[in-house]
């Protein structure tokens, strides 16, 4: 295969590992063509294959990404069609190279649970989309009327838009632009700047249509406007020449350009001055595309139906809420959102519509709570003189931050109404202990508790925990605690659905197999889910439903911001365990240059050598043809080949089969290995305290939270462990981001800092983030969630059931929000 073409290949492979954001090629995919072009020519790529490419992948950046995932797979199955594929295996862009961290983060992802109605989220089971606009009631009727009522809507044109979301006219309203072009500064052209964004107004001198190749043209115009006169081409638009006659005054905007030495525009959006202006001169929407539907056309559409039926919409807030929050008025933030009239009142449009998104789901969360604190729930005590046995029996003391959580728990349990709470903690702060005492009360009184992990290798280090924080002298006896995971044995799983039925078992500790297998519980009255964040809220719900409103524990060892914590878990309580146990060394941190590797692995041999063990963590699974990494797979070989020779390694990636990967997580425990070679997939809060060593390579592509994560891992033990970040690169801006894990170790104040810069889907990956599928709120915008949160608390505080007649269309659309499936989190 041509070098031009491999050349693309290995971008489209990077495009999909960065889920099709367009930044695998500086400047994007469209500016890479440019040059592209004319390499694949020199390559003698034939000219229809070429133009195919270009042409696919003209509107790259326009699409919505899971369009732009087509409109690569199109293009590579052609270039194969045409040039055969020597690497088939490997050579489709969605191969198996992708980091595992971006595996989940699958676009617009949500939990199959959330809507039970909707397909697999595949861009062809889109139909079952529900409608985009928040229906209100009182609303107009012809909102809901289908797109095909608009005059150049035909059946062709309403499937296109389907692809969209787009059903009906009231989808059109909040199809919202994917960015804005402000081509409101009107410029002569004396005063144009290199990449100047600008409008200008000139007179046609000449037009000329110059066929380069075949199937391939040039249109140049010279426009001028008294002050100057500019050149502008259109690129393979061949019908230009048809629109445009010299002497006709035009209005033109785009970026100033530059060609051989001189000022030009290429392929500018144009109109002609006398009509209202859509494209040019202002601040121009640029929407988001599927296949087939042109910017042009669809900002006209969109104009249509935004100018006449915004004004008409009734505005769900009502008046009192609209003064005291000054937010924009719902017909004008419509308005003002599509076609903005300034970027001020652009900024305060997008503000309203995000803080509706916000105030739905605030109110959805705390009715939820309400809803959930009517209900009863049987109470267990915690009697002094127990108690202190309970914590007597502990190996150490508890830290003041465990005691005040506890208490939390305790009180819960003892309220009558069902505990639901989230228990927050940094890795290692000793979550499962506080946990482990709110079990021994429901177990002393004779009902159960179960504790679900999201792997067997978790499960069993809580199980050996628990035996030897519950078991005993004032304890349990020890057939009253079980572990049950896939692997147990059947006859003893039997045995244990037999125990768990009659009551026999108090406590009982798994993994998903707790509700996966038909497991009946005599009376389960405390369900403790640990690494929340790891199951769907389908598995959670399941595991409750095995006992009549039980109490709740979600445990998570990822700090949360509290913006976060108030959107994500707003329907929970929370208590937070904010201190480590004393006698911890803080992991000694480093960033290191890929050329200063040999003394990370002078380090792990020491270390080895002194009968300590060493995680090295890598971003990918298997080499990938960008090289942008490197991978777990190559990487285990070579170490043990060469630096490690003589020591025993393991490997484990989130391609292993799942026994497989338990295996090797168990053998390092045991220490029969003291390497283990691994990817992200060790995340979870797995306990060795004989490793002393985390390597972390290709450190810029993950999260600060993730990194600190990954760190928590070691400075488990009594002695010193160390924590070494090396880059992939030297990027600077990238490990000045890095740095701020060698200042803190301060999971919150890095979870903060990584919302910060990388956005709530990259920070939550994805299963969390899909449920927020928000059009305009954003999770970091700390001080509009808390706005929203104050407001939906005292309009329910006011109005419980938004039963008065000024809270009906507020009511309305909070339904409609609901029926959705939204706002159901926990
Ligand atoms: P996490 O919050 O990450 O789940 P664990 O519950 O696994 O943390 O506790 C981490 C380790 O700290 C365990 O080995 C546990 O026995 C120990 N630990 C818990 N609380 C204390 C304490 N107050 N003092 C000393 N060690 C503690
Ligand atoms: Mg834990």
């Amino acid at each position: 295969m041509q070098a031009s073409l491999n050349k693309l290949n290995k971008i489209f492979q990077l495009e999909a590992q960065r889920q099709y954001d367009n930044r695998a090629v500086m400047g994007g995919i469209e500016k890479m063509l440019r040059g592209w072009e004319a390499e694949a020519r020199a390559d003698d790529v034939n000219e229809q294959l070429i133009n195919a490419v270009t042409s696919q992948l003209r509107n790259y950046e326009d699409l919505e990404p899971e369009y732009r995932a087509i409109a690569i797979n199109n293009v590579w199955q052609r270039i194969q069609r045409e040039v055969g594929d020597p690497n088939r295996k490997a050579g489709s862009p969605k191969n198996k190279t992708q980091p595992e961290r971006t595996k989940l983060i699958r676009i617009k992802e949500r939990p199959v649970a959330q809507r039970p109605k909707e397909a697999a989220p595949k861009p062809a089971a889109r139909k079952a989309k529900p409608p985009k606009h928040p229906r209100v009631e009182g609303a107009p009727m012809g909102l809901d009327a289908p797109t095909t009522v608009l005059n150049g809507v035909g059946t062709v044109n309403a499937k296109r838009l389907e692809k969209l979301g787009v059903y009906t006219l009231g989808d059109m309203l909040y199809h919202f632009p994917r960015r804005y072009d402000d081509f409101s500064q009107l410029t002569p052209i004396a005063g144009l700047m290199y990449g100047n964004e600008v409008t200008i107004i000139g007179t046609i001198r000449s037009v000329a249509n110059r066929p380069v190749k075949a199937n391939r043209s040039i249109v140049e115009v010279l426009v001028d406007d008294g002050s100057g006169a500019l050149r502008v081409t259109w690129f393979n638009q061949p019908w230009m020449a048809r629109n445009l006659k010299a002497g006709e005054e035009i209005v033109l905007a785009g970026r100033v350009d530059q060609f051989q030495g001189r000022l030009t525009m290429s392929n500018p959006e144009w109109e002609l001055p006398d009509k209202e202006q859509l494209h040019t001169n202002r601040i121009v929407p640029v929407y988001p595309l599927s296949a087939d539907v042109g910017q042009r056309w669809l900002r006209g559409m969109m104009k249509r139906v935004v100018a006449y039926w915004a004004p008409r919409l009734p505005d769900p807030l009502p008046p009192a809420l609209l003064s005291a929050t000054g937010v924009m008025p719902l017909a004008d933030a419509l308005q003002q959102a599509h076609f903005p009239d300034s970027n001020e009142k652009l900024q305060a449009a997008r503000q309203r519509l995000a803080f509706d998104e916000l105030l739905l789901l605030q109110l959805a969360v705390l009715i939820q709570k309400k809803a959930w604190q009517g209900q009863k729930a049987t109470r267990f005590e915690a009697p002094r003189a127990w108690l202190d046995q309970q914590i007597a029996r502990l190996p150490f003391a508890l830290t003041a931050a465990q005691v005040t959580a506890l208490a939390d728990l305790l009180r819960d349990l003892n309220s009558g109404r069902p505990m639901n709470r989230l228990l927050q903690g940094d890795v290692g702060s000793g979550k499962t202990v506080v946990a482990a005492i709110c079990m021994a009360a429901v177990a002393r009184q004779s009902a159960q508790a179960a504790l679900m992990a999201p792997t067997s290798i978790l499960a069993e280090q809580h199980y050996t925990t628990l035996q030897k924080l519950l078991v005993g002298a004032h304890g349990l006896r020890a057939e009253e605690l079980r572990l049950i995971v896939g692997s147990t044995p059947e006859s003893e799983k039997q045995e244990i659905r037999q125990d768990l039925h009659e009551g026999k078992i108090k406590v009982v500790v798994g993994t998903h197999t707790l509700i996966e297998d038909p497991i009946l519980f005599a009376e389960l009255e405390m369900v403790v889910i640990d690494e929340q964040h790891r199951f769907g809220v389908g598995q959670r719900a399941a595991l409750r439903a095995k006992g009549t409103n039980p109490h709740l524990l979600v445990m998570t060892a990822t700090p949360i911001p509290r913006s976060l914590a108030l959107t994500l878990y707003g329907d929970l309580d929370l208590s937070v365990i904010g201190e480590l146990p004393p006698g911890r060394r803080e992991v000694s941190t480093q960033l290191m240059l890929p050329n200063e590797r040999q003394r990370a692995y002078d380090l792990i041999r020491r270390e080895v050598d002194a009968g300590r063990q060493a995680f090295i963590i890598y971003p990918l699974i298997e080499e990938s043809e960008t090289g942008q990494a490197l991978s777990a797979v190559e990487e285990e070989k070579r170490l043990k080949k060469t630096v490690f020779a003589g020591l025993k390694l393991k490997l484990l990636h989130g391609r292993m089969p799942s026994d497989e990967k338990e295996k090797a997580m168990a053998a390092f425990r045991d220490s029969k290995a003291q390497v283990l070679v691994s990817t992200t997939v060790i995340e979870v809060g797995v306990d060795i305290p004989n490793a002393s060593v985390m390597l972390i390579e290709g450190a810029d592509h993950f999260g600060l939270a993730q990194l600190h994560q990954l760190r928590g891992r070691v400075g488990r033990g009594a002695n010193q462990s160390y924590c070494i970040l090396i880059p992939s690169g030297e990027n600077a801006s990238e490990n000045e981001r890095l740095k701020a894990l060698l200042e803190t170790s301060d999971g919150f104040m890095l979870a903060e800092k990584d919302l910060q810069q990388r956005g709530p889907g990259q920070f939550l990956g994805g299963q969390q983030a899909g449920f927020l599928d928000f059009r305009l709120a954003s999770l970091s915008d700390g001080r509009l969630i808390d706005k929203a949160r104050r407001h939906a608390e005292e309009l329910l505080a006011a109005d419980p059931t938004l039963a008065n007649a000024e809270h009906r269309a507020l009511a309305a659309a909070l339904k409609q929000y609901l029926r959705d499936g939204k706002g159901d989190l926990s």
